[in-house]
């Protein structure tokens, strides 16, 4: 329902969960975030309101500059935490606004291949995919368009792999994703709605249906689904938040 991505030089807990906030009016049911710590996943969910989510992670912090968050509003599982996004597969963690409609043949063919999936979610698939993917090829650009191009339905999707802490990866069809870029502070959001990330920039880039972005040591690039290299438009937005 609610997506906040984060790549910069803060701690994300505050800024993820700070950006969640402002998309609580969407209505959720749970939440939950993925952030990098001495270079592995840690990623804390919770059922019910972000306060819930709050609580858990009040003792906890992060030396990671990379980390993704989630208010989720489920359409596949009960609201319940191990439904709760980011899911996390092996090194790669993501978060999901949408519907996958050919959930059921790629639960069909992860199985037959002997994945291990915890959850009741479409969402969870998709990171399995992924997963299988990054493990031939070691690369997240070409892993996350692989996958792309096996996915059917609404969905708006943030990547992070564990083993890339200045990388994050993004991709949609149907459902917003907005780029923020604060290039003086060298930070990059991915929202669903620029409302989560207004406090730290006005300019945006709109992803369109289908397009990947790929964030990386300070590089923002654009590509279509076939993997051709896009131009995109940077908007600033003149009002406050
Ligand atoms: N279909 C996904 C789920 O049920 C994502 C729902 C959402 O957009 O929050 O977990």
């Amino acid at each position: 329902c609610g997506i906040v991505g984060y790549l910069g030089p803060q701690d994300p807990k505050n800024i993820i969960v700070e950006g969640l906030k402002k998309l609580e009016y969407r209505g959720y049911d749970s939440a939950g975030v993925a952030i990098l710590n001495d270079g592995k996943t840690k990623r804390v969910r919770a059922e019910g309101k972000l306060k819930n989510l709050e609580e858990k992670l009040a003792g906890e912090k992060f030396n990671g500059h990379l980390g993704i968050g989630h208010t989720r509003w489920a359409t596949h599982g009960a609201a319940v935490e191990r439904n709760a996004h980011p899911h996390q597969v092996g090194e790669i963690s993501i978060v999901h606004n949408g519907i996958i409609e050919n959930y059921l043949e790629i639960k069909q063919e992860l199985l037959s291949r002997g994945a291990d999936i915890s959850s009741d979610t479409d969402s969870e698939l998709v990171a399995h995919l992924i997963n299988e993917e990054i493990k031939k090829t070691q690369n997240l650009l070409q892993a996350v368009q692989t996958t792309l191009s096996k996915l059917i339905g609404a969905f708006s999707v943030v990547v992070m792999w564990e083993k890339s802490p200045d990388e994050l990866v993004a991709f949609k069809d149907g459902p917003p994703l907005i780029v923020g870029l604060n290039a003086d502070k060298n930070e990059y959001f991915v929202v669903s709605d620029v409302q989560a990330a207004l406090q730290h920039t006005k300019d945006y880039v709109y992803l369109e249906d289908r397009e990947v972005v790929h964030i990386q040591n300070k590089d923002v690039k654009y590509y279509s689904a076939l993997g051709a290299p896009l131009k995109k438009q940077v908007v600033t937005l003149d009002w406050n938040p």
